[in-house]
């Protein structure tokens, strides 16, 4: 059974990047995926897809007919795009099945979906809902969230990033994978270090606040990592965010080199699988 991958994370994390080094990738494999992109704002896509939302709608025209600023122009594609949602799992439904009369042709067995820049526009609006649902709905669905890792590396914007992975793992109830970006840039065994050892993090967090503590933008006036109020916020986010990261796969990934895409995939059949064992069932009973 073919399975739907779809790459979020902030703008400029590299979504799309990623997108075109797992297409070459499994194109390598002789194993081609289908895809789709949902960015109707990309001026230039390194990709081809089989399914482009700048097919059926013009961003630019859109935000000049509805009078919007990008990101309502962003947000009112999508919603448009979001109205053809039946059409798109038709042609999905065609292409994973055997074709009768064209016996050569092989049924697809990834389905790879490029998401807009802005990661809130896609993750927190009603379209994106839909066709998130619908895509689950047919198809095993897992998050790949895509991370910028050398922007992620101080303790606060790495905890900011975790509780934001961690309240789209909420709102969409996917599995998803972790996919620390950029490698070649900074490595992640940082981040993997952090994530399985509570007590490199908690070190971590002191050596930031010392640095901080005179005039640094996160210090808040000396709220060291230990005191206080936010001492004790820290401690109760890390052990909430201890038990979300059991339910994730970490990877590491160069999508300028195509380094771990290996590791990626393996990752995704994994995940693929708890799709079908866990969230499967919670998804059909809410519906
Ligand atoms: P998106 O907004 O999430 O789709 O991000 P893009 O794929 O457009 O990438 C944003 C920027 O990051 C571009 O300048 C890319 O060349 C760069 N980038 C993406 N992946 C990598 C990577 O693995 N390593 C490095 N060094 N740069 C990357
Ligand atoms: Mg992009």
């Amino acid at each position: 059974q073919p399975v739907a991958i779809v790459c979020v994370g902030m703008a400029g994390s590299g979504k799309t990047t990623f997108m075109q080094q797992i297409n070459a990738h499994l194109h390598g494999k002789k194993d081609p995926p289908y895809v789709i992109n949902l960015d109707p704002a990309v001026t230039h896509s390194p990709f081809e897809s089989n399914i482009d939302i700048r097919d059926s709608v013009n961003y630019k025209e859109v935000m000049k007919q509805y009078n919007l600023g990008p990101n309502g122009g962003i947000l009112t594609s999508l919603n448009l795009f979001a109205t053809k949602i039946d059409q798109v799992l038709n042609l999905l439904e065609k292409r994973t099945t055997a074709d009768p009369e064209n016996p050569a042709r092989k049924p697809i067995n990834n389905i790879i979906v490029d998401t807009p820049g802005q990661i809130e526009v896609f993750v927190w609006s009603a379209s994106g809902t839909i066709l998130l649902e619908s895509l689950a709905s047919s198809f095993p669905t897992v998050i790949a969230y895509i991370i910028d890792t050398p922007r992620t590396s101080s303790t606060s914007t790495f905890m900011s990033n975790m509780l934001y992975a961690c309240s789209i793992l909420y709102k969409t109830k996917l599995p998803m994978i972790l996919v620390f970006n950029k490698t070649d840039v900074k490595d992640a065994a940082f981040a993997k270090e952090w994530m399985t050892n509570y007590d490199a993090f908690q070190a971590a967090l002191t050596a930031d606040e010392e640095n901080n503590a005179f005039g640094g933008q996160e210090g808040g006036g000396g709220a060291g990592a230990g005191s206080g109020y936010m001492g004790s916020l820290l401690n109760s986010m890390s052990m909430m965010l201890e038990e979300f990261y059991t339910h994730l796969s970490v990877v590491g990934v160069s999508s300028l080199y195509g380094t771990g895409i290996d590791e990626f995939f393996d990752a995704v059949k994994e995940k693929a699988e708890d799709f079908k064992r866990d969230y499967q069932p919670e998804l059909e009973k809410r519906r």
